[in-house]
Parts: C-alpha cells; structure tokens; sequence
C-alpha cells in the first residue's frame, strides 16, 4: 500500500505532467508573466464551464471575496450574516472592510449556514449573506435568495470548497454552485477541487455592471491607464498559475468523480455503524446521489458520536493515517471575532460539531487498498471501545 496523504498533489501531477508542462512552459516562452493570454483563456474557459457571464481571476479565494463586497459598495456599518462555522477567511475580509459580521449557526446534517438563524439575525442595518458552499455542497440556495429578495439583501457565494458541484432547485432544474448569487468568490489554493501550484482565486457574476467594477478594483481601481476612479487593490492571478489551471480545468469532472468515488466507499463501510454519521448530500436533487454532482466532496467529514473523537484522531495519526478537524474552535469563540452581541447558546450545532467532525484523506488519487485500511482502522477503534 502506498503511503497514505490527506492530499495527494504529487500523484495527481505524475498523471497530468505533460500537459501542465507544456501550458507552463508556453507562458515562460512568451515571458508573458503578468495578464498573459493564459490567463484569458483560463477565463473564458472556466466561464463555459460554469455557465456565467464574468469570472475576474485574481490572486487568492481570500482577496476574491473582499473584492466582491467591495464591488457591491458594501460601507462601514452595514450588517454581513455569515457562518459561524467555517474557515476565518470569510470573517476576516467582512471585518477588514470595517464591515459588521453577524455570525449565525449552521444545520448539523450538512454544515452550511442555518436559513432560520440567517431569519433571525437580519436588521435593518443588514444588507449581505455569505453563505459558505462547505465541504463540497451547496448552502440551502433557493431559500437564501428567496430570503435575500424579500429583504434587499446581496448574496455572495464562498464557493472555495465547491467548484463543479451544481445546486438543485426544487422543479429539478440545477445551476452550478457560485452562479447563483449576486456574485461568488473561490479559491485555486493547491488542495481545493480546482488548485493551482501556488495562490490563485477568482470572482464570478452575471451581473455586467458589478463585473466592470470588478475588473477595476483588482487593478487599482483603474478603468483607463492611470485614471484611479476608486480605491482599488492589486490582485492578479500570474500567468503561470493560469497555465496550471487551464492545463487542469477539463480533468475538473473527473477529479470530482473520484472524490464522489471514494465517498461511496467510505459511505459504504460506515454506514449503519452506531458511531459514525455518514455525511449528508442532496438538495432538491433528492436522489440518493450516487449519480449526481450535488456533492464534490472537497472534504470527507463524518460525525463521531459516543466515543472520543481526539482519542480516534490520535489512533489514526498512529497508524499512518492523516486526517483533520475542520474547524475545531466556532468563529464566534475566536478572540478576534468575540463580540458581546453573541449568545453561545445561539450556537448549538457548531458547538457540537466541534467536537463530533473528523475529516478523512480525500482526493483524486485514493486507492482501495488505502480506504479499506481507512475504514477498518476507524471501524476497528470504535469497535474497540
Ligand atoms: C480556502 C478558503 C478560502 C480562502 O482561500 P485562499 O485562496 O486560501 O485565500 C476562503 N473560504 C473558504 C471557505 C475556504 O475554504
């Protein structure tokens, strides 16, 4: 058996090597470092594949999400509903606009921001929602934006954790995740679904005029050469890295497939065991998912319950067997996001969480040799006692 990662970027580009080679060493030929025709090309392909208007690529997941509340005109003051659970990038880029981030619990079957709790958090100071795709699906899509009408609310998408995957409508039509906000954000980090060979990230819209700003402020908020029309930033995703992404955006379905893949097969040998909770896919798809790409699974996270997780964490790192705990510590508990306007009890789902998720190897490269040394060493400990 091969040694077993969390993330195996190695052996995924032995597969691809020539490809992402050759697109690299074009950029180098041309010296085109900066703005180059890759990143074009990057552009416009992943926009087919999305099926939206505009994706403005630029340097990181966590610069495309300040980009976009900066694009909305978001002001100091105005109220932003996220999620407590979640990565601190969402947070952080809300607080660093001098923004006010309202954090509300999420629903314990699939972790994505809780529509009730965003119900009750909206002021009249509100005026955005970030929902968080986390771990591969889609928030609850068609309630939030029926939410965000009635209010006048700005949905933003963090799809970081969830490009490929498609959100399904109640009539069964489906949209991919990030295009059905007023704008999304994502992130090429090198172990997202879709990851470069260093930093990378973009912004997605339909809206033209949002997208004209956009493409101003990730570049000094310049619309003409040395005319600053607004306080912009420089945020650009290099060339080289948009070799890497245009040489791995067709294979996107595919690594999707794989990680569903290994889903199943850890689906399978979990399910039923009274410790574990499998994780829950579906949205209006309401199949049971084996054919369906609601889910693209960027993380692997099973709930444990009556046994000890650490103590599970810690047999497994023994046994050779990376996994992690995302996120172990609420955002609302984190010093710098604390606010007296919180009640912990408020919070009950991700305060439980934290302590029941354990998130497994996961990615293109999973062999079933490995996940049946997974799974029988999980199963094994719990069994154990
Ligand atoms: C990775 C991630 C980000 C930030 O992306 P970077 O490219 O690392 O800046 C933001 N939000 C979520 C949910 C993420 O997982």
């Amino acid at each position: 058996m091969k040694k077993i990662q969390m993330v195996d970027l190695k052996g995924q580009y032995s597969s691809i090597k020539k490809v992402v080679d050759s697109s690299i060493q074009e950029v180098i030929d041309n010296a085109s470092f900066i703005n180059g025709p890759k990143v074009k090309e990057f552009q416009e392909s992943l926009e087919a594949y999305l099926g939206v208007k505009h994706v403005i690529p630029c340097a990181n997941g966590t610069d495309a999400l300040q980009i976009a509340m900066m694009g909305l005109g978001l002001k100091p003051g105005d109220e932003v509903i996220t999620a407590d659970f979640t990565f601190a990038a969402t947070v952080e880029v809300i607080a660093l606009l001098g923004l006010t981030p309202v954090l509300v619990d999420v629903d314990s079957d699939k972790f994505n921001i809780d529509v009730e709790a965003i119900k009750r958090a909206i002021t009249p100071k509100t005026k955005a929602i970030v929902p968080v795709h986390l771990f591969g699906q889609c928030a609850n899509m068609e309630s939030i934006m029926e939410l965000a009408n009635d209010h006048d609310l700005f949905v933003i998408e963090d799809n970081a954790q969830a490009i490929g995957a498609s959100y399904y409508y109640n009539d069964g039509r489906k949209s991919k995740a990030g295009t059905i906000g007023h704008v999304a954000s994502t992130s090429f980090f090198p172990s997202k679904n879709l990851g470069c060979y260093g930093d990378g990230g973009a912004i997605f819209t339909n809206d033209d005029k949002l997208a004209h700003r956009i493409r101003g402020i990730v570049n000094h908020g310049m619309y003409k050469r040395y005319h600053h029309d607004v306080v912009g930033v420089n945020s650009r995703l290099d060339s080289i890295q948009a070799a890497v992404l245009d040489a791995k955006l067709p294979k996107l379905d595919q690594y999707n497939k794989a990680r569903q893949s290994a889903a199943r097969k850890y689906n399978a040998a979990f399910t039923n065991h009274p410790n574990i909770i499998i994780p829950k896919a579906g949205n209006g798809c309401k199949t049971i998912c084996d054919n369906c790409d609601c889910h693209v699974f960027h993380q692997y996270t099973i709930k444990i319950q009556g046994a000890d997780r650490d103590a599970l964490v810690t047999h497994l790192q023994e046994k050779g067997i990376p996994c992690g705990v995302y996120y172990p510590i609420p955002l609302h508990k984190q010093k710098a996001y604390m606010d007296d306007r919180y009640n912990d009890a408020d919070f009950k789902v991700t305060n439980t969480l934290i302590n029941q998720v354990i998130s497994l190897p996961m990615h293109t490269e999973l062999e079933d040799d490995q996940i049946n040394f997974i799974t029988s060493t999980v199963i094994g400990f719990l069994n154990k006692g």
